[in-house]
């Protein structure tokens, strides 16, 4: 029997051996409208205090806490955006709303719901209900953010909530790491695109546009190097072009054991093969390359054909190495517990990663809850329809028969994070 030369490598030698490889892009800057996605490439520092000023938590009576409970005359307003032009004397108040600056003179404020306006003819007392401690419904000058704070470290991802930390420190241009480009070629003779009807023996490349939409949610700029057929020549143009215009190269098909599997041989000449192999289910022929452009390293990435063993391999060993160059401080896919939901049969050879999806199950774990993992059926490497929905791999351990349903398995997590 035909063998493959080289040795099957467990995964996390494999991921370990990629991230080796991966050297971060260098900084770049983009404006904070367009920095969603990106990863900071330098600590952020506030550079003066939040609030600035300090300011009221409520709508109420700015007071002189010492004053206690009692009527008290009206000595002006202050609403958020304004500042006082008076002070307030013990034995005056002051309206105050929500974010406004404390007039000087005050150190409390006595939210509305414990006071109430005194009808009287020129309306300007109000009856204090409640006695404050000085400082009291006071955010203190710096209480949020102080001055000297770091308020993201690099390495840390843009969401949200990080994006209105820029805008509050006033980053209007961010330090990031250059966003990976990753080229996406589809191998074989029988690929047809999309819009297309196949032939007799032909099928549609779904790999491009499956990879394609993985590349961009996993924060990457896909680059489209179409369908190659089985033909040497044809293939080595595309690698070319795919090594010139990207940081990775991806392609599918045409690395297992046939006799029109012409991307090993071809990644050996056009570079360093770092392995060949991998002991895993789906995706054993999954092939890593490195090769020297212009001075920069190029990852290459030969993943199998099969629409499932390219989008796992994808998962385990392109999203570290694209969050590595992203400049990602912890590149890894996330991992947590989770209870099978039905039996799971094993593999004696291959550590299998099970698409499943993962939903939050509070009867889990005596009550305390857990992660309820519910297979997403026949887990052919064909059969995309395994790959749907699934929000996690399951990494099942070598063994024989099945795992009994309310075994507890570790879980990758998928798709975010
Ligand atoms: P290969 O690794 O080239 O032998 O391909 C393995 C299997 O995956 C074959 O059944 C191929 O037809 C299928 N395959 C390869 N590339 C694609 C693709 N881009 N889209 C869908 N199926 C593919
Ligand atoms: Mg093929």
């Amino acid at each position: 029997m035909a063998e493959s030369s080289y040795p099957m490598l467990p995964v996390p030698e494999a991921q370990a051996l990629v991230l080796a490889q991966t050297v971060t892009l260098p900084p770049v800057t983009v404006a904070l409208s367009a920095a969603l996605g990106y990863v900071v490439a330098q600590d952020i520092v506030a550079q003066e205090p939040l609030p600035p000023f300090p300011a009221s938590v409520k709508d109420g009576y700015a007071v002189v806490a010492a004053d206690g409970p009692g009527d008290y005359r009206l000595a002006g307003e202050v609403t958020a955006g304004r500042t006082a032009d008076f002070w307030v004397q013990p034995g005056t108040v002051a309206y105050i709303t929500t974010g406004a600056p404390l007039p000087a003179g005050a150190d409390a404020v006595v939210q509305v719901e414990d006071t109430e306006r005194l009808p009287s003819p020129d309306g300007a007392r109000v009856r204090i209900h409640r006695q404050v401690r000085p400082g009291e419904d006071i955010r203190p000058v710096g209480s949020d953010v102080a001055a000297g704070q770091v308020v993201l470290q690099a390495g840390e991802r843009l969401g949200a909530a990080e994006i209105g930390l820029l805008a509050t420190v006033g980053a209007a241009q961010v330090p990031v790491y250059r966003r990976p480009r990753v080229a996406i070629l589809s191998t074989g003779d029988e690929l047809v695109e999309p819009e297309v009807t196949p032939g007799v023996g032909q099928i549609r490349d779904s790999n491009r546009a499956t990879l394609a939409a993985a590349v961009l949610a996993a924060g990457a700029e896909p680059v489209d190097l179409g369908i190659a057929p089985d033909v040497q020549g044809e293939l080595e143009a595309r690698v070319q072009r795919g090594l010139a215009e990207a940081d990775i190269l991806l392609s599918t098909g045409g690395v297992s054991m046939g006799e029109l599997d012409l991307i090993k041989p071809l990644l050996e000449q056009a570079g360093t093969v770092h392995f060949g192999r991998l002991r895993m289910k789906p995706g054993k022929p999954c092939t890593f390359a490195t090769a020297a452009v212009g001075g920069q390293r190029r990852l290459i990435f030969g993943l199998p054909g099969n629409p499932v063993s390219s989008l796992v391999t994808f998962y385990l060993l392109v999203v570290p190495a694209i969050r590595k160059l992203a400049g990602y401080a912890d590149p890894m896919l996330h991992r947590v517990q989770a209870h099978l939901a039905q039996p799971l049969a094993l593999d004696a050879y291959r550590p299998e990663y099970h698409r499943a999806l993962l939903r939050w199950d509070s009867r889990l774990n005596q009550g305390r809850g857990g992660y309820l993992a519910t297979s997403t059926g026949r887990q052919a490497s064909s059969r995309l329809l395994s790959m749907r929905t699934a929000n996690a791999l399951l990494e099942l351990p070598l063994g024989e028969g099945e795992l009994a349903a309310g075994s507890v398995v570790s879980a990758l997590l998928i798709g975010h994070g």
